[in-house]
């Protein structure tokens, strides 16, 4: 069964060739391939520690995925890359998250800006109960976009590899759509306020297996513009999707750590880690 596993991992590695392609090491990439620079973090929910002693360096225009077991801090990882952890209120943040040279957790740092930039798709997907043009439109508006909103929604479905399906239907309810559909509307609706970088948090885990192709096969699209970083539970999705991978284990205390971090080849057919080992054959987690 665990050979079973790490062999299904190292073949989906290999025939990941548009992952291939790109092939960079992203702990080697000089500063201004880093999209994101995390420093010494610590996240805290009340008096329970969740992460500790991050640093991680997410290289540009790539892909990198999150992995690990169940509860190790892996959306929180996530989430404290656009400050979304502050909307629980519990929850605190030491350390940095570096974004264009300059910590995100600063006091002078709008949230709602650093969340423009930074956008976030999500496990379910969650359009709004509006048409699917209003769906795209809205976040555009509210941050004050004033040119072309035909060409924008245009622009941002024909991105999200989804104008065709929905070109003729633009004022039906976002509701109609299947659920692949609607988690692409929502990848459209992300992009509409030109991020810089896309957090996806298990976005395929509630789609059938050809949505979630179609899920993947659009992040790899979306990497040739923007920096993602993807939470998936699916180590094959990570393999067959990423360039870097970081993997995340919790000590005894439940807090995160990250165990290792690399390109998502190496780390998959030639772990640095012994408990990365350990993970990716199936011993644990
Ligand atoms: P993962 O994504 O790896 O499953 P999470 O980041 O969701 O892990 O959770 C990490 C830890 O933080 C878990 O122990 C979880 O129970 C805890 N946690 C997550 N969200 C909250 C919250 N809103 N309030 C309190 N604890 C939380």
């Amino acid at each position: 069964m665990t050979d079973m596993v790490l062999n299904e991992a190292k073949q989906a590695v290999l025939s990941a060739t548009d992952a291939d392609a790109q092939g960079v090491c992203p702990v080697s990439n000089a500063d201004g391939d880093c999209a994101i620079l995390v420093r010494d973090l610590h996240v805290y929910y009340g008096g329970f520690r969740a992460l500790k002693d991050v640093d991680l360096r997410i290289a540009s225009r790539q892909i990198t995925a999150i992995i690990g077991p169940s509860g190790c801090g892996k959306s929180t990882m996530l989430r404290s890359f656009n400050r979304m952890n502050e909307l629980v209120p519990t929850a605190r943040t030491e350390g940095q998250v570096v974004f264009r040279g300059k910590n995100i957790y600063d006091p002078d740092v709008d949230a709602v800006e650093v969340r423009r930039r930074i956008g976030m798709v999500f496990q379910k997907p969650n359009p709004f109960p509006k048409s699917i043009y209003e769906n795209v439109a809205w976040g555009a508006r509210i941050n004050g976009f004033r040119g072309n909103m035909d060409g924008l929604v245009e622009s941002s479905l024909s991105h999200a590899a989804l104008w065709d399906e929905v070109k003729d239907k633009l004022q039906q309810s976002a509701l109609a759509l299947s659920g692949g559909q609607q988690q692409r509307l929502c990848i459209a609706r992300a992009i509409a306020v030109r991020p810089e970088i896309i957090l996806m948090d298990e976005p395929a885990s509630a789609l059938d297996p050809i949505a979630t192709l179609k899920i993947e096969e659009l992040m790899r699209e979306l990497a040739r513009d923007y920096t993602i970083v993807v939470v998936t539970h699916n180590m094959q999705q990570a393999a067959r999707v990423s360039d870097s991978t970081a993997f995340f284990m919790m000590d005894e205390d439940r807090a995160g750590y990250l165990v290792e971090y690399g390109p998502t080849r190496q780390l998959f057919t030639n772990p640095h880690d012994k408990r990365t080992e350990d993970y990716i054959t199936g011993r644990f987690g």
